[in-house]
């Protein structure tokens, strides 16, 4: 049994909490530790319920279930996915979540994930990238600056190295926001005026774009050999970011292959061709790059059990950053079995 809820309420982290939570903790170590805890869980990987998600696709967008256990512990997020959203002012992605104890079904964790899924997809990008990089690079490519895109660049500071991110989006104001709020944090970082530009020298490549279609952000003449793509923006059907030719050179990273071949950039592919659980490479079952020539790709389409680390990791936070309100959504009669007794004496005191 995990932790029960004080006072029969659950604590719940607003977005306002979130912020106090990451501001306080700092960026750059939250998205640390947040990947060690992510590699912990990759690790016992085969403990895991595992399903593809529950996806409910519409004209605009998708709205996703993402449940996850493993026997002690049950999490699920809520997210969806609307590229045009931001058009109207609203953002592409925006996510809720619940950790539960397996024990009595009883929910010990409410939060917002909007901005922790930009934390957990940023630290699970760069967790992979540290192990499939080639160790001399420091010079990444981000095409496709909105929400998840500074987030990226520091995951990518923090945790492989990098120092220099060269930026790239089709909308120049998305480049000049994201080149400011990464002003000052460490990061050369240099604007470019097209996807070709951004990936010159160049040895890791993360797209993480969104339009709802089979884009073709980077071509095969854009990746040279050796270099890492983290291609994090294709992540629906019909939704993919890179040329087919480029998936054929690439030895292909996953996380759950049966909701990658669904959703990932491999939708192009046949339903054999060979693809690699990363899990796999951080228990050294498989190697992971294998020569300095070698294209590797993260074919990133976001699991469930990375979320599920990502509400072990802030429910673990709040025992010394208390950042939540308590949050009245359990029912307590004084006899369990009078529940319609609890609501005939409501209001009556
Ligand atoms: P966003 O809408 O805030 O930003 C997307 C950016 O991509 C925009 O600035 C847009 O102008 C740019 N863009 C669109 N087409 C482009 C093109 N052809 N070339 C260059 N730039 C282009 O979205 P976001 O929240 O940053 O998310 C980006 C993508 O990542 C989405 O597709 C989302 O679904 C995906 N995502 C994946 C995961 C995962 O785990 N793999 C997690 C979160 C989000």
């Amino acid at each position: 049994m995990i932790q029960p809820p004080a006072l029969n309420t659950v604590p719940f982290i607003s977005v306002e909490n979130m912020m106090n939570l990451v501001r306080e903790v700092g960026v750059e170590r939250f998205l640390t530790e947040l990947s060690e805890k992510i590699a912990e869980d990759f690790l016992r990987w085969p403990l895991f319920d595992k399903t593809p998600r529950v996806a409910a696709h519409s004209r605009d967008g998708v709205i996703e279930l993402m449940p996850t256990s493993d026997g002690i512990a049950y999490g699920f997020k809520y997210v969806n996915g609307h590229p045009n959203n931001t058009r109207d002012g609203l953002q592409t992605v925006t996510a809720f979540g619940a950790l539960s104890d397996v024990a009595t079904g009883y929910p010990v964790l409410m939060t917002e994930m909007t901005i922790l899924t930009a934390l957990r997809t940023a630290a699970t990008s760069a967790l992979v990238a540290r192990h499939l990089m080639p160790k001399h690079v420091r010079v990444m490519a981000l095409i496709g600056n909105g929400a998840q895109s500074e987030f990226q660049a520091l995951a990518f500071k923090a945790i492989c190295g990098i120092d220099e991110v060269r930026l790239h989006d089709i909308d120049p104001s998305a480049t000049r926001r994201c080149a400011a709020n990464l002003a000052g944090r460490g990061l050369k970082v240099i604007s470019c005026d097209s996807a070709q530009e951004a990936v010159m020298g160049a040895g890791i490549i993360t797209t993480v774009t969104a339009d709802k279609t089979n884009a073709t952000i980077l071509t095969d003449n854009m990746v040279g050999e050796g270099v890492h793509i983290n291609a994090v923006g294709g992540d629906c059907p019909g939704k993919t970011e890179l040329q087919r030719d480029i998936l054929t050179r690439a030895r292909i990273f996953v996380e759950y292959p049966p909701q990658t071949r669904i959703e990932g950039e491999i939708q192009q592919l046949g339903a054999d061709h060979p693809v690699t659980e990363f899990w796999q490479v951080l228990t050294g079952a498989v190697p992971g790059r294998t020569s300095d020539a070698e294209i590797t790709l993260f074919d990133s389409v976001g699991f469930a059990t990375e979320d599920f680390s990502a509400l072990r990791y802030v429910q673990h936070l709040l025992k010394d950053h208390p950042h939540f309100d308590h949050l009245d959504l359990l029912a307590d009669p004084d006899d369990p079995r009078d529940l319609f007794g609890m609501l005939l004496r409501a209001g009556v005191a």
